[in-house]
């Protein structure tokens, strides 16, 4: 059993461990961290695929990391139910397959790449729910040992832990009521962009928006109303951005928008594509009735020297001159003005 538990446990596999143990980095992607697990299980049960799926809400196993034979292309499709794989999704129970052709479970599948002779597979359980399904497959008849069925689970555990801390971390960093981020994200998110930016001389933009007159929507029809186009309003500015523009809620009815890589003229554009979008629909409440609402935005792009105080300070001031000038508008900050000596001197805007 090349590469198997029997045979000796490879370096490779235990240095794989080790790295997904030794300590949990938010900064690693979880696909990565995945494929990870997958090279572990290949390595460890010596089998000729393995594949760790996510299950999606809609019942998917989406493949989020293959190794080993037949990862070219694309993975073939589960859902929950469907084939081995997809009965450990929904029983949450440990399949070891030593014959898969006499498995009424088993759905032979042509893109394989190789004949399936014989399936391991196990739940990555968290909180009670099966969140994923490692898989091991082998063309080798009974290839699959208790030993590799404990190593198997050994990863699963390994894997839940890792999509624990995931959640965890990401519920510390958003804010629950909106699904952006929140205030505590903003400063080390904008000082990491920055760095990024400077190192790869790519522009950044901020876009600082506050809600219109939203005193009003609360005194006029209640908090709960408020709450709510709040939470429209946020859908409207993440259905206009990008997905790797950063939407943070700084406070109350304010938001601010990390926009790598987007010169002043790009970010003046989403940002007027926010404001016409909000401005041109009325917001659906749940007690029945409708509002409109505006938002005056201020953008800032950065001028590759200043502090990420300055550029928010640039970028708040733009959006008090949009609120100034009449609401619902966009004001994009003019340059910083020169230094002269230690201090910055003028008015920017
Ligand atoms: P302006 O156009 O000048 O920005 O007017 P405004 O009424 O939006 O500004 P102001 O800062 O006076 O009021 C903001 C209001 O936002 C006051 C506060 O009650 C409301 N608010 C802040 N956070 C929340 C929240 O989480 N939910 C609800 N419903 N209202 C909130
Ligand atoms: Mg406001
Ligand atoms: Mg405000």
């Amino acid at each position: 059993m090349e590469g198997g538990v029997e045979g000796g446990v490879e370096g490779g596999a235990l240095g794989m461990l080790a790295m997904l143990t030794r300590s949990y980095d938010a900064g690693a992607s979880l696909p990565a961290r995945l494929q990870l697990v997958a090279d572990a299980a290949l390595s460890l049960t010596g089998a000729d695929h393995a594949s760790v799926r996510l299950c999606g809400d809609d019942g998917r196993l989406e493949p989020s990391a293959r190794a080993g034979v037949g990862t070219e292309g694309d993975a073939p499709t589960f859902v929950r139910g469907q084939g081995i794989l997809g009965w450990v999704a929904e029983h949450g129970r440990v399949a070891r397959v030593a014959d898969a052709s006499a498995d009424h479970r088993f759905e032979p599948r042509a893109d394989r790449g190789f004949e399936v002779r014989s399936v391991l597979s196990a739940p990555v359980i968290v909180d009670g729910d099966v969140r994923a399904v490692l898989s091991a497959s082998s063309r080798a008849p009974a290839a699959f040992t208790e030993e590799h069925e404990r190593a198997a689970l050994l990863l699963c555990t390994i894997s839940a832990q890792e999509l624990r801390l995931r959640e965890l971390s990401e519920r510390t960093i958003t804010d629950a009521h909106t699904g952006a981020y929140n205030r505590g994200y903003l400063a080390p998110r904008l000082a990491e962009e920055l760095a990024r930016s400077r190192r790869s001389g790519e522009a950044l933009s901020l876009m600082l928006l506050d809600l219109d007159r939203f005193k009003r929507v609360n005194d006029t029809y209640g908090h709960a109303a408020g709450d709510e186009v709040l939470r429209h309003f946020v859908s409207v500015v993440r259905a206009v951005v990008r997905a790797v523009d950063v939407v943070v809620r700084r406070g109350g009815e304010e938001f601010v928008v990390i926009l790598p890589r987007a010169t002043a003229r790009e970010s003046a554009a989403v940002a007027e594509r926010v404001r016409a979008r909000l401005a041109e629909r009325l917001l659906p409440l749940s007690s029945g009735i409708s509002v409109r609402q505006t938002v005056s935005i201020g953008v800032a792009t950065w001028d590759g020297r200043e502090p990420a105080a300055e550029l928010e300070a640039r970028a708040d001031r733009a959006m008090y001159r949009a609120k100034r000038a009449g609401r619902d508008r966009v004001h994009v900050a003019g340059r910083v003005a020169p230094t002269i000596g230690r201090g910055t001197l003028g008015k920017y805007d």
